[in-house]
């Protein structure tokens, strides 16, 4: 009996993910992974500054699903069928074992991308898995869906026709409408794609002199929304960075395109105060540091080129001491430090990670199969799903999990 064919569209870590997955569980399945460029795990490679932060180690379902703005409710079911333990596991039975960093990051041990590239690789290899490369799927035909017996045709740009009785579709994120409408014409909906986790620029501002100086604990707004996040904040050249902006990013990722990317924000310099409390702290300091000159005494710890520049933006004298500083300065120093007010003019990539939030719609999506519930025997997985995750490692583990969860139910279909 001939066997039956799956064809996984897209050879990035979900593709890849799916295929030797399905090979593996079910010798009797033919898989063919196709790819329209001619290159294999290109964004594997480049992943984590090219260390590949594979996932994050967080065992908690309910904890691993705040990671993302788009995809929770999906996410809950389908981390039940493969979560991160699941994915440590599988790399670990083929050799590549991950490292835990202090913030969570999981990276193979040897530190290189090419690992899990060789990896993925390797697997396919040994499970016979077909990879047809410099192929660009343009049109998914439904032939049949007699039962017992599910055709597709696959259409290639140069006019080939490949035939096959599942699909994964895994091709990634889009920026552009007419990129998907070959996939908007099997019937399912896609949600409008924008760009997420990105640095914002704040041009023309002395800010930027102050480049490469981090802190830790600050609370970042954007005024007129309810977006907020704390954390870490990067000074850079051309703006602001850091976990804090970068999370802002994700979260806001639809709203933030919706404003073309001219926004206001807010930044509190001292995530433990707000502006009544950091009053009442400063008569405390005003007492306690009274004889010191303020420009000597930081009492909050921040960098000191920075506690420079807070000074010098509310005017106050450099050899002022405590004692001395007047109501009004004080007052200026405190909302400057508690909600000092930036307009964001335009974003930069995040070169490490970024990701497209948008994508297929996940009501049409069984979180349980990754099959369509339009198309039977249409699934779908990783990036180009409606779902997406801030840096850390989020967004592979969601690859890996929903790429093992079609191979799953293909495979168990095929019985
Ligand atoms: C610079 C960078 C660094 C990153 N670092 C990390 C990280 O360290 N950790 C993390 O969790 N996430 C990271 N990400 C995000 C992560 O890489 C993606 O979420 C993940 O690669 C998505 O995998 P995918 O297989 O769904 O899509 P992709 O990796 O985008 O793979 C899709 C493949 O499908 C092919 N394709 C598209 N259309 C067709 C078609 N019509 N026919 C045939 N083939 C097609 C594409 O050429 C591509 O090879 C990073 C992203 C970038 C850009």
């Amino acid at each position: 009996m001939q066997k039956k064919k799956l064809i996984v569209i897209g050879a990035g870590a979900a593709g890849f993910f799916c295929a030797v997955n399905a090979a593996s569980q079910d010798p009797e399945l033919e898989v063919i992974l196709i790819e329209k460029t001619n290159k294999l795990l290109s964004k594997v490679r480049v992943s984590g500054g090219g260390r590949c932060n594979v996932t994050h180690a967080c065992f908690s379902i309910s904890e691993m699903i705040k990671k993302y703005p788009r995809g929770q409710k999906f996410l809950k079911q389908a981390f039940h069928l493969f979560f991160t333990s699941d994915t440590i596991d599988w790399f670990d039975k083929r050799n590549v074992k991950l490292k835990t960093e202090d913030d969570g990051r999981m990276f193979p041990e040897s530190n290189t991308s090419e690992t899990i590239i060789n990896c993925l690789l390797q697997e396919a290899n040994k499970l016979n898995v077909q990879i047809l490369m410099n192929r660009e799927i343009v049109e998914i035909q439904k032939i049949s869906s007699e039962e017992n017996r599910h055709y597709f045709h696959l259409v290639v740009k140069d006019g080939l026709v490949l035939e096959a009785d599942f699909i994964c579709v895994a091709c990634g994120g889009f920026h552009k409408s007419q990129q998907y409408a070959w996939l908007t014409e099997t019937g399912h909906s896609f949600e409008s794609p924008v760009p997420s986790l990105f640095t914002f620029n704040i041009p023309k501002n002395s800010i930027s002199e102050l480049m490469g100086i981090s802190v830790e604990n600050t609370l970042v707004k954007i005024n007129g929304t309810k977006f907020l996040q704390t954390g870490p904040i990067l000074i850079t050249h051309w703006g602001f960075s850091g976990p804090a902006v970068l999370k802002l990013s994700a979260f806001a990722a639809k709203e933030l395109a919706g404003m073309n990317y001219d926004f206001p924000i807010s930044i509190n310099w001292l995530g433990d105060f707000n502006e009544n409390s950091l009053l009442e702290k400063f008569k405390l300091l005003r007492h306690e540091l009274a004889a010191k000159k303020m420009i000597n005494k930081n009492p909050f710890n921040l960098p000191l080129r920075l506690w420079k520049y807070h000074l010098e933006q509310c005017g106050i004298n450099m050899d002022i001491r405590w004692a001395d500083l007047p109501a009004k300065q004080q007052n200026q120093l405190v909302k400057q430090l508690c909600a000092q007010q930036f307009q964001v003019k335009g974003k930069t990539t995040f070169k490490e990670e970024f990701v497209t939030a948008g994508g297929i719609a996940l009501n049409e999506i069984d979180a349980n199969t990754m099959q369509s519930k339009i198309v039977s025997h249409l699934f779908f997985a990783g990036e180009i799903l409606d779902v997406d995750g801030i840096t850390g490692g989020f967004n592979f583990q969601h690859a890996w999990t929903s790429a093992w969860i079609a191979a799953n139910e293909i495979t168990r279909l095929n019985k």
